[in-house]
This record gives structure tokens, sequence and C-alpha cells, in this order.
């Protein structure tokens, strides 16, 4: 596909007017004020639009889809214990791929190009992914209760395929990362049993990090260190790692996700609505830490519109530590895109730039909220809407155009996710009658 004459933020996120972008074999061939001599297929009419690098949602849940307006105004404790997990109970393989689909349906209309997810039932997010052709580092959730090892737990047998058939599958789409759900939902010999794993495969880690200050002060309890203390000590950021929410650090904390290059998964609007409380951005961005941004599941957002992110980014931390120079539009953009990209380990992408893979959103100018474009990154991350999204491209693909998906049978896929979600409610009813 060839851009022609269309406005483009570049990789400092500075607009330039009237360029022409060609994409050949998946990545961006070139960049340039004036038409190539190349053909590089379909040209694109680009005016009134903006072409910009895709979103990187570097924390996720996709199917939990399925769960959007079930849990609801709970302390997250409750949220997980009352509704979240026996609704879990009663998943299935079916379930996860319809809501798989619908979440990666919803995360392509609103620009992401790529998400870092974890969950279970693999065998139906796996094919729901593959299908799509949307990239994703997907890993399976690990929760442990007992004194299992954790060889014994199902986890391990899915981990077993995501570093194996599952890793680089789909032209590289699909990586395969490891995870512990958190300190509070695991044990010291698995958490050391699963960084041990990804040492030695070369995976990376995705895991949540004091999300609350319940989770962070229990932690302190029982084994005498903050939850970032733990994981350093059990050896989890011995590779790259992910960490969602960080909204508790403390003291030597922030040393030490930044001495192991750690990324922060920031995901403002679930912190916000399941009132988990505000993180330190700004001095994790200060000391040089790798920010980037997730929306977390729909159960807790409830969308997946990273936009709104982007947006609640850009302006909750001015608020919350009462200073409007902090976090600037670049540095929102940066957390959005580049850096979500360096999260996944996917070096050749999130930059709108020559050689780079050609993971592009197209969005509409042509609006009220767009006008005047004084200063187009200011527009994006605080005026935009996801609907004025008009194109989303993965690998040179087009996945999403103009309200239509051209590997995703929507109105099915609907259709299909509230079915699964109406049979879950309904068992779970029937479930709580047997019980009175
Ligand atoms: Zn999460």
């Amino acid at each position: 596909m060839l851009f022609c004459n269309i406005d483009l933020l570049d990789e400092k996120f500075a607009l330039q007017r009237g360029q022409y972008v060609g994409v050949k074999d998946g990545r961006i061939a070139y960049i340039g004020e004036t038409e190539p001599q190349e053909d590089y297929g379909e040209r694109y009419d680009g005016r009134h639009r903006l072409l910009l690098s895709g979103f990187y949602n570097v924390h996720s849940h996709a199917p939990m889809t399925l769960l959007r307006g079930y849990a609801e105004n709970l302390p997250l404790q409750r949220w997980l214990n009352e509704r979240v997990f026996p609704f879990e109970d009663q998943l299935s393989d079916e379930a996860a791929y319809y809501a798989t689909q619908l979440a990666i349906a919803e995360m392509l209309a609103s620009g992401t190009v790529s998400f870092t997810d974890m969950y279970f039932f693999l065998d139906g997010m796996t094919k729901a992914i593959l299908e799509s052709k949307i990239k994703c580092n997907l890993s399976r959730g690990l929760t442990v209760f007992d004194d299992s090892d954790y060889e014994q737990t199902a986890a391990y047998r899915d981990n077993l395929r995501l570093l194996g058939e599952w890793n680089g599958a789909g032209d590289g789409r699909l990586i395969g990362d490891l995870c512990i759900h958190g300190e509070y939902t695991s044990t010291p010999k698995v958490v050391e049993a699963v960084a041990a794993q990804a040492k030695a495969s070369g995976a990376r880690m995705h895991i949540h990090l004091s999300e609350t200050q319940t989770e962070h002060e229990e932690c302190k309890q029982r084994h005498g260190m903050t939850p970032a203390a733990y994981m350093q000590a059990h050896g989890v950021f011995d590779v790259p790692t992910t960490a969602a929410h960080c909204v508790w650090l403390e003291g030597e904390d922030f040393e030490i996700l930044r001495s192991h290059g750690v990324t922060v998964a920031c995901c403002p609007a679930s912190n916000l609505k399941l009132a988990s409380g505000y993180a330190n951005i700004p001095k994790l961005l200060d000391m040089g830490i790798n920010v980037a941004l997730g929306t977390d599941g729909a159960a807790s957002n409830n969308n997946l519109n990273i936009l709104q992110d982007l947006y609640l980014f850009g302006v909750v931390y001015k608020g919350y530590y009462r200073n409007s120079t902090l976090i600037t539009p670049v540095q929102a953009l940066y957390a959005a895109t580049r850096a979500g990209a360096l999260a996944q380990g996917r070096e050749d992408s999130g930059l709108l730039r020559v050689g780079c893979r050609a993971d592009l959103c197209v969005i509409d100018t042509d609006t009220p909220q767009f006008t005047p474009m004084t200063d187009a990154a200011c527009n994006v991350v605080y005026a935009a809407q996801g609907a004025d999204v008009k194109l989303t491209m993965v690998d040179g693909e087009v996945l999403y155009r103009d309200g239509a998906y051209t590997t995703i049978d929507i109105e099915r896929v609907k259709a299909e996710t509230q079915r699964c979600t109406d049979d879950i409610i309904r068992r779970l009813q029937r479930g709580e009658r047997q019980h009175d």
C-alpha cells in the first residue's frame, strides 16, 4: 500500500504534512514528501487523515470481555473472590475463543496492533489470535494456593506449548511469555521454578505487581519485603519483565525496576475504577524506566480502547501530583507505542521509521475534535476518540478499515460471546439456587 499525501506523526511525534509512505513485505519501505517511483500496490487517499504508529496494549486479559459489566462496584479482593473467580470456573475454550476475538475486534477498531495478555484456555485464545493476525505476547496466568510443585500445575503444561509450538507462530506475531499472576497468588518455590524456566528458555515474564495497598502491605508481612524485592529475590527480574500496575512502589522498589530494565504497564482506567490508586508515573519516567500502557481486562475498565487510557495517562497524574507540566503528549504517545513494542521484545516495531514493521493506524482528522490541528500530538492524546481510527494495519496487512474487519466475522463473534456469557450466568444462578 502507498499512503498518498497524508499527514503523519514521525518517530519523534512531530507532525509532517503531505507525506508519501510506502509499505512493502510487512515493513515501512518509504517515507518522503515526493511520490516514489516504485509500485507499492493500492494507493490510499491520505487527505484529512493522520498516519501514526499503531498502539501496543501491554496489559490485558482478553477473554474477560465475557465479564464486562458483571463484576462492578466492589473492592478488588471481593471483586475477585465473589464475582471473577466463580465466573472463571465456568469458562471453556469455546467461550475464550469468541471472547478473545471480540477483544481483538475492539482493540483493532481503536488502533491497537499488538497486546500483551495473561489468561488461560490457551487453545481457544491462540486460535483467535492467529486467525485475527493481530500481534500478541501471550502468557498463561499461573495461580497456586497450595504446596504444588510447578511441574504439577496445568499452567506448566500450557507453558511448554507456549514456549514450543506457539512461540513465533503466525510469522512471529504470536510470542509466548511466562507468567506469575502475582505474589499473593503464588508460592516462592513456584515463582523460582517459573523464573528458572524463563531464564533457561529466553522467555519474557508478565506479572502483576503492587496493584493494591493491601496486596503490597500483606506481602511485606508475609515475606518481610515488598513485592518488587520479593520478585527480585526469586529471580523473576533476571529476564525482561512487564510488571502491571506498580501503584504502591516505595523506597528501593524504583531502583530495583530500573536496574533490571523492568517495563511498567500502567493501567490508569483500571486503577481508577478498582480504586487501586495512582502510580508514581512521573518518578518512573524521570528515572528512565520503560513505562508502557495497558487497558487491563474489560471487567475492570470496561473497554479496550487504548485511546481512553492514553487520555487518562496524559491527564490524571497531572491532577494527582498537582503539576500540569508532568507527562507531555510526546511521553504519553511514546508509552502507547514504542515503549510497548520494546516491552514485547519487538525491537523493529512501534516507530514510524523506514525499515520498521508496518504496524500502523490512520486517524480521521476531518472532525470537530481534530480542528484546528495546531498540535497534532496533543489532538491525539487529549481529543481523539477510538472511533476516529479509520484503518489499522499489522505487518503491512490491513485488519480493520472503515468499520469492517478483514479477519473477524464480527456479527457472529458478538452473538456467540453474548450466548457464552448468558450460559455462564445461567449456570452460576442455578448453582446458587442449589446452594440455598
Ligand atoms: Zn491484570
